[in-house]
């Protein structure tokens, strides 16, 4: 009862407007977007690749199908991690979400963006399946920054869903290394990120891991990550992504 007071007060006093069209937000859920542009923003749907999590966009209307790798990933054989899932296209409203969150500080937006990334892992996810989840880390300079890590954010979010679960932060970035959607070729990509990730302690050996991005768009810095983890002795990577970036915007 206070809560709607406190909520009706807040809306007069501090008016909230969706990012994507300008319409009043009248809830607390998503302080940023209204219920429509979410709600209309591309989610990942069957069916989807078995490997990059790319959904098939030539099956579009075969809801309940089953998923099966895509061309792509069935004639690319060397990847360090099993498979990518990604909750979301990067596009609309997800899209100015995940650049609101990490580039204008808007940590709270890690509540809607968690709550669309546990929607999809308890539809399609094994969540009894990994022992560790592992956030994509920041270099320390950057964490400063920004005051946060938004991949470890939507790894809090997560961890009630997965069971048998823990949060591990062992996984460091030892050089600070530019953006990538900056580095021009994708063998600059390439050497922006090799090496640049490495695991302190021996806590992942043997374990199944599920490490955990906001983004996902070439892979080369997941593939870099999920490397590290391998060298350190998981057993099993997986990646889980809030949003992927389509592959034919990727390549
Ligand atoms: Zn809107
Ligand atoms: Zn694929």
């Amino acid at each position: 009862m206070l809560d709607s007071w406190v909520l009706t007060l807040k809306n007069v006093l501090l008016p909230m407007f969706c990012k994507q069209c300008g319409e009043r937000i009248l809830t607390e859920e998503n302080t940023c977007f209204c219920p429509a542009c979410w709600e209309q923003s591309p989610r990942i749907t069957r069916p989807f690749c078995t490997i990059c999590g790319r959904p098939h966009t030539g099956a579009v209307g075969f809801g309940s199908a089953s998923n099966f790798p895509c061309a792509f990933c069935r004639a690319a054989h060397d990847r360090p991690f099993r498979r990518i899932y990604g909750a979301a296209l990067y596009l609309d409203a997800v899209q100015m979400a995940i650049k609101l969150f990490k580039f204008n500080a808007r940590p709270r937006l890690a509540q809607p963006l968690g709550a669309m990334m546990a929607d999809f892992a308890k539809a399609e996810m094994p969540l009894d399946d990994y022992d560790l989840l592992v956030p994509v880390p920041l270099h320390r300079v950057r964490r400063r920054e920004r005051g946060f890590n938004q991949s470890e954010l939507l790894a809090r979010e997560l961890l009630p869903v997965f069971h048998n679960t823990r949060l591990d932060l062992s996984l460091y970035r030892i050089r600070p290394t530019r953006v990538q959607s900056l580095a021009a070729t994708p063998a600059e990509r390439k050497a922006n990120i090799v090496g640049a990730f490495a695991v302190q302690g021996d806590g992942l050996r043997g374990k199944t891991v599920l490490l955990i991005d906001d983004v996902v768009t070439t892979g080369v810095t997941t593939g870099e990550c999920a490397r590290a983890l391998a060298r350190a002795g998981a057993a099993n990577v997986d990646v889980f992504a809030a949003a992927l970036v389509a592959a034919g915007d990727a390549l």
